[in-house]
């Protein structure tokens, strides 16, 4: 294996493509796409990640 081996696995980012790196970087920060978990009440997600039992949705989808 060589060391350029791991350069070829970046993590791919196609469904936010229109967001803008900074706006990238704060979504890994808290959204289930990345955590696993409702950024609103903090509980594992597991079917949906676009909306939560407590109520919480994912704007982010209907964002035009
Ligand atoms: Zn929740």
């Amino acid at each position: 294996m060589t060391e350029e081996s791991f350069y070829v696995r970046e993590p791919i980012f196609q469904p936010l493509d229109r967001f803008t790196k900074a706006e990238k970087l704060e979504l890994l920060m808290w959204h289930p796409l990345f955590t696993g978990k409702c950024p609103c009440c903090g509980q594992k997600l597991a079917g949906s990640i676009a909306e939560c039992e407590c109520g919480w949705k994912d704007e982010l989808e209907t964002k035009p």
